[in-house]
């Protein structure tokens, strides 16, 4: 399991603790800027810029029991000192690696042995399609889920570059071999077959005009029609490329015109409390100066400090 760097305040054991971070450095099937697999000690490196103290819950992270296990054993973690140029994204790209379904079936033996625990488990991608896993083993777990999908893309094409199981694939193969109870939010960008296709299925999305335009308490109103907010198990997905590549410029597939890193907080807040697994994805550390890991570093805080705020 991974290197010796933990994400700050997880001081908690692993039996004590109620939340478990874990790292899934893979980014196997990312088709224009490759790097995620560097994410997940990127955002630990970030964590230790933030004061512990959390004042919109008056909660102190340090008395919330989470814990860090480290990275997900695939063969990608070490490749944590390659350089990458700006823009020359095939430089990082070491043979030998995992598939994609190695990689996720090693993701979904984590999740599973989580929740078995009775842990919420907290996955820093990775690129999204080991959200994938993390999907199936919640609801294998929980039998009832609903599950929601921060994204600018639609994931929803049947393969991409050969693969059924690429970064864009995710929420196809959540609704088709998982569960239609599913929502996106923040979309903004697919192919006119995936558009056909959302609406053909009935697929409940909220893309980033709509966002814009009637504002996220709007949606979340909207989204309890669907979901119910207050009892039902939710997983919660942020592919961080929903945010506007202002607030998060490195990612794998960075799309303007999306949500402010507010915004997200605000869904963050809300759902955090009924989520049973929580990730985020996509990050590609590089191709900024560490903004995107560190708001994504904060993001995994707020999570953590509303759940456990709502007990
Ligand atoms: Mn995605
Ligand atoms: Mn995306």
């Amino acid at each position: 399991m991974g290197g010796e760097l933990f994400f700050a305040d997880a001081d908690s054991n692993y039996s004590d603790a109620d939340f478990v971070i874990f790292g899934a450095p893979f980014d196997g099937t990312s088709s224009f800027r490759k790097g995620s697999r560097l994410a997940p000690d990127a955002i630990r490196e970030a964590s230790y810029n933030f004061e512990t103290y959390n004042p919109y819950f008056d909660i102190d992270l340090a008395d919330i029991p989470f814990h860090d296990v480290g990275d997900v054993d695939i063969p990608f973690h070490n490749a944590g000192d390659v350089d990458i140029p700006f823009h020359n994204a095939g430089d990082v790209d070491i043979p030998g690696s995992y598939t994609v379904e190695q990689a996720q079936a090693a993701v979904g033996d984590m999740v599973t042995a989580i929740l078995s625990d009775g842990k919420i488990p907290i996955m820093l991608g990775g690129e999204h399609s080991l959200t994938v896993p993390c999907v199936r083993g919640s609801m294998n777990h929980f039998n009832d889920l609903g599950v929601v999908v921060l994204d600018a893309h639609f994931d929803l094409r049947q393969e991409y570059e050969g693969q059924v199981n690429s970064h864009a694939c995710v929420s196809r193969r959540i609704i088709e071999d998982i569960t239609d109870n599913y929502i996106s939010i923040g979309i903004r960008s697919g192919t006119r077959n995936e558009y056909s296709l959302a609406r053909s299925r009935g697929i409940t999305y909220y893309s980033a005009d709509l966002v814009e335009d009637k504002g996220i308490p709007h949606v979340l109103a909207e989204l309890s029609r669907h979901l119910d907010l207050d009892t039902s198990h939710l997983y919660l997905s942020l592919d961080m490329d929903v945010l506007d590549p202002a607030y998060a410029p490195a990612l794998g597939t960075p799309e303007p015109f999306g949500l402010t890193d507010r915004q997200v907080l605000s869904l963050i807040r809300r759902l955090a409390p009924r989520s049973v697994g929580f990730d985020l994805v996509e990050i590609a550390p590089g191709f900024d100066s560490g903004n995107t890991a560190l708001l994504g570093a904060k993001f995994v805080c707020e999570f953590i400090a509303s759940a456990w705020a709502s007990r």
